[in-house]
């Protein structure tokens, strides 16, 4: 893929997702500026991401920690985003690389970013990966244990918690996604306000995806996570690093 056939295929949908965006800040009277668009690049080749940060979508996603760490040295003036689960025997690979991790949902694991950060003399930033709908196909922390896992997490010298993260149910095929997701959405906010007055730097809501951003915004998004409408269909598997045309 040349650099100008990847920014010829970015360019419109950014637009169009920044549309989108907009029109759904307009109807609950946000402004867009406070919704963060993170481009997830999973399982495209970096072009893709050169691409975006030339349009001017700077942060940058991926759900592998593998495929994060081919990517950020190939993209040059990013900003990136864990959005994918982690396991603590990629938590060195992680921590010190100025990402912000969407999926914290235990303390082990936060016991372990804050001991590797401690290490590197640095502060591991994190949203709190929260499972709204008690779906037991998903990950996060259960929604009663959360405030605990806050509680717990904040307390550690090396880790900053700054607001909650969460995937909802998939929809039901006769259901509208953004429908559907809303519910969910909207106890994410709960919780966070909830969090928030006792901790007041709690303060992100990570909700959101391609089918489901309009509700995502409407029930207080300040990052939405979007793939699909900005890069397209993904290919089989996590992008290997094979050749690359440029
Ligand atoms: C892949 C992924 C996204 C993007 O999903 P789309 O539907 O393609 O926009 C968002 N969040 C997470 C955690 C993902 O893994």
């Amino acid at each position: 893929m040349t650099s100008s056939s990847a920014q010829a295929l970015v360019e419109p949908r950014l637009a169009t997702v920044r549309a989108r965006v907009a029109r759904a800040c307009e109807e609950v009277d946000r402004s867009p500026a406070t919704v963060l668009i993170i481009g997830v690049t999973k399982t495209h080749p970096p072009a893709l991401g050169r691409a975006a940060v030339a349009c001017g979508l700077i942060d940058l996603g991926e759900n592998r920690v593998q495929e994060l760490l081919v990517k950020q040295p190939a993209v040059a003036g990013a900003r990136w985003h864990l959005v994918g689960s982690l396991q603590r025997n990629k938590v060195r690979d992680v921590v010190g690389k100025q990402v912000l991790v969407h999926s914290l949902d235990r303390r082990r694991l936060a016991d372990a970013l804050s001991r590797r950060a401690s290490e590197l003399g640095s502060v591991q930033r994190a949203l709190i990966q929260v499972n709204v709908a008690d779906d037991p196909a998903k990950g996060g922390c259960p929604v009663d244990e959360t405030l605990d896992l806050i509680a717990y997490a904040r307390e550690l010298p090396h880790l900053a918690v700054e607001g909650l993260m969460t995937i909802p149910p998939l929809p039901a095929p006769d259901e509208d996604p953004s429908e559907a997701a809303r519910e969910h959405f909207a106890r994410l906010r709960g919780l966070r306000d909830q969090a928030r007055s006792q901790f007041p730097e709690v303060i992100h809501l990570s909700m959101g995806m391609s089918d489901d951003l309009e509700a995502a915004v409407a029930e207080g998004a300040t990052m939405i996570r979007v793939g699909t409408a900005l890069f397209g269909p993904r290919g089989r598997g996590p992008w290997q690093g094979q050749e690359e045309h440029r």
